[in-house]
């Protein structure tokens, strides 16, 4: 019957509901526990120049491996500590680690690597944020020159005048300023000449289309003359095929990131690829 329908699908969206609540709770239960637990690792996957082949960089990747949740991926891990306000804790988790890490792995390279450490628009606004970042850095023996903060770009759109003001203070603290997902945002192309930005990430929904795509490809192109007029350095994210690698290679894009050079690697694995990246 009509009741009985209407019943039945009104008990069906309140399922999906509770369902969708009751992960939300467990999700805020176990990541509050996850620090201690040692749920937390980093990942790092290089940057290579597109030239060369050459390893420059790397961007540390946050994980999650929980008992009763699995492999948690990392945007729902961040939004949910952004909510609860653990972002702070988690975040500087990920500093650390990451400088400790990459210090290590680095040790055995010839030339200056960099380290790339993705940022919460949250921790950028907490009062000491600069200069925990620096102590940091001292602490594991890493210059100043060698960090880029990546932001996502829809954070200068929601967060501009309070973020902008930090950005300025890091830079002028010798870190290097990398906007996130570039050309997803929508932001005018205005903060480019106002902001103290030093590298703009292709976003990979971009990369992954450039040779289907005509408006992936021009905007592509369009993306990299835009960072060429400005002096910025042009990552692009998600290469997977050697022909997306050979066609940002022609528009003179420098560095590139992806499956194709590496996956996101631990500690040991990265050290490997450093070794084995110098030899060739
Ligand atoms: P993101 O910063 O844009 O990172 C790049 C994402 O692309 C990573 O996903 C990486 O694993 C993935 N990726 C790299 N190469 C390829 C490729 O060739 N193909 C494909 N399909 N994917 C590729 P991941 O690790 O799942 O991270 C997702 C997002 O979570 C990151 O996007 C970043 O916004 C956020 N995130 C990750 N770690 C942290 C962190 O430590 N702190 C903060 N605040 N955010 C983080
Ligand atoms: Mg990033
Ligand atoms: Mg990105
Ligand atoms: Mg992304």
């Amino acid at each position: 019957s009509l009741k009985a329908n209407r019943k039945g699908r009104y008990l069906f969206f309140d399922d999906s509901i509770q369902q969708k609540l009751q992960y939300e709770m467990s999700l805020e239960r176990e990541l509050r526990g996850a620090l201690e637990n040692q749920e937390l690792s980093m990942h790092y996957q290089p940057q290579v120049c597109l030239e060369t082949k050459k390893i420059m960089a790397v961007e540390s990747l946050l994980r999650w491996k929980n008992p009763k949740l699995g492999q948690v991926s990392p945007i729902e891990l961040i939004r949910k500590a952004e909510e609860t306000g653990l972002i702070h804790q988690i975040g500087r988790f990920v500093i650390k680690r990451s400088c400790e890490q990459v210090a290590q792995a680095f040790a055995s390279s010839q030339q200056q690597l960099g380290l790339s450490i993705n940022i919460s628009p949250l921790q950028l606004l907490e009062p000491l944020f600069t200069e925990d970042l620096i102590e940091i850095v001292d602490e594991y023996g890493l210059s100043r020159g060698q960090i880029t903060i990546e932001i996502t770009e829809h954070v200068l759109i929601n967060d501009f005048d309070l973020v902008t003001p930090v950005l300025n203070q890091l830079q002028h603290s010798g870190f290097s300023i990398a906007l996130d997902d570039f050309g997803t945002g929508y932001s005018s192309l205005n903060y480019l000449y106002t902001l103290p930005i030093n590298e703009i990430k292709i976003d990979q929904s971009f990369v992954r289309n450039i040779m289907f795509n005509k408006q992936s490809d021009s905007l592509v192109k369009a993306i990299i003359a835009i960072g060429e007029s400005h002096d910025l350095k042009v990552v692009a994210e998600g290469i997977e095929t050697q022909e997306q690698c050979d066609q940002l290679g022609d528009y003179k894009c420098h560095i590139g990131q992806g499956y194709l050079f590496a996956k996101p690697l631990v500690l040991d694995d990265l050290k490997n690829f450093i070794q084995n990246n110098s030899n060739t």
